[in-house]
């Protein structure tokens, strides 16, 4: 007998660990999708994204991160596959800033082996690096590489498995919080409580959203190095290049996935409905970052120029929450949420099914209140 039947707007990995957190709490799950499923217009469907331990100012969501790490493990476990590869993540520095420093503050704490890289040192050990302008680096572990799509894809039929009931293509028009109900179309479908999970859409399911989770269209360049550098491509780190001028995040090709370099600096502009091309406009600053960063960029050749959203807060913190006597949001993006997404997911499942005090669900999912042992 299930333990009562929850409604989630939503495949993305957030939606889609909502709903792996519930079922295996023996609830009935459906999940309702504007797209296919997984949707290659969410924010999740990608080749890759960063995990990571260093976080900068968010030492909260740094504290959080062991716990991410072991839950995914978890993830991985059920579904029968590890779309996970350990990588070093190298950060650089160009002007002084604190993420940098408080990172390594985090790494003491957490006890995450990290080391200097001597500026002299960069360009013979990361023969694609321009180290003009670099002031620091360092190397940690506690990182990696994710593979969304893999992840996605492995997770819808393990979920189906389960017993989960997938509504694609169904676009849901209104959420009643206080009953756990929504409606497509004309229809209204019942549950005992509804989860929006909806990404960047999530504003016109949830009004009071406005203003405080703004959709933001965000630039990202698939490339291939010139065959000089292919090799040095093949084992390289993930790279974040902190400053005003550079504001990069680049993930190594992996087997499987391309080179990609992306733009981590917040438009908070456009309609996350927009076609998902870029424009010569789009990608003018990161191409400007990318030649300031990597040498010869202009000799890499461009695969795809793509535009992704999702949405961000003032503080870049996660909005997780009650909003109804019988409704959850659930928006954890800020261009940071997938390394968290299955402890956040399941996270709220324990909410929902009353193994943590709802109450407490907000600040923890902000990364400012850990949960009482
Ligand atoms: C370019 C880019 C790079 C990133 N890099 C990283 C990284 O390196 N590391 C990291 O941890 N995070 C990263 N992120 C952030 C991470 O990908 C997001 O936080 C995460 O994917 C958000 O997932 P979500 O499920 O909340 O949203 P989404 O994946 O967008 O899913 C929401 C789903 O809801 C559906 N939906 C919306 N409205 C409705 C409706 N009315 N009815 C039915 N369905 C609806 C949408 O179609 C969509 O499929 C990155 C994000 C982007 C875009």
């Amino acid at each position: 007998m299930a333990k009562g039947k929850v409604l989630v707007v939503g495949a993305g990995i957030g939606g889609l660990c909502t709903a792996w957190g519930l079922v295996r709490r023996g609830f009935a799950v459906e999940v309702f999708e504007q797209g296919s499923i997984p949707n290659p217009r969410s924010s999740s469907y990608d080749e890759h994204r960063i995990t990571r331990h260093a976080y900068g100012d968010f030492a909260g969501y740094a504290r959080l991160m062991p716990e991410a790490f072991r839950v995914y493990d978890e993830l991985f476990a059920e579904i029968g596959a590890t779309h996970f590869d350990p990588l070093p993540l190298l950060v650089i520095q160009r002007e002084e800033i604190g993420w940098f420093t408080k990172s390594m503050g985090s790494m003491d704490e957490l006890a995450v082996p990290y080391r200097d890289v001597p500026v002299r040192e960069l360009a013979g050990r990361y023969p694609m690096l321009d180290p003009e302008g670099v002031t620091a680096a360092f190397e940690c572990e506690g990182a990696g590489v994710l593979f969304p799509i893999r992840i996605l894809t492995d997770l819808v039929v393990h979920l189906a498995g389960r017993g989960v009931v997938f509504h694609p293509n169904t676009k849901v028009e209104a959420v009643d919080p206080e009953r756990g109900a929504l409606t497509v179309g004309a229809q209204v479908h019942a549950g005992d409580a509804v989860v929006v999970a909806a990404g960047a859409w999530a504003g016109r399911l949830v009004p009071s959203l406005a203003g405080l989770a703004v959709p933001s269209r965000q630039i990202v360049l698939y490339v291939a190095p010139p065959p000089g550098l292919h090799a040095a491509w093949r084992d390289a780190p993930a790279i974040i290049d902190l400053g005003e001028r550079s504001g990069t995040y680049t993930l190594p090709p992996r087997p499987g996935t391309r080179l990609k370099v992306g733009d981590h600096h917040f438009t908070r502009l456009g309609d996350p409905d927009d076609d998902r091309v870029a424009t010569e406009v789009d990608t003018v600053r990161l191409l400007a970052a990318a030649r300031l960063a990597y040498r010869d960029f202009d000799r890499y050749a461009v695969l795809e120029r793509k535009v992704c959203y999702y949405t961000v807060t003032e503080d870049e913190g996660f909005l997780v929450e009650p909003i109804g006597a019988a409704g959850y949001l659930q928006s954890a993006c800020s261009g940071h949420g997938f390394k968290l997404a299955a402890l956040i997911g399941d996270g709220l499942a324990r909410a929902i099914s009353g193994e943590m005090r709802k109450d407490d669900l907000p600040g923890w999912a902000a990364g400012k209140a850990a949960l009482a042992a």
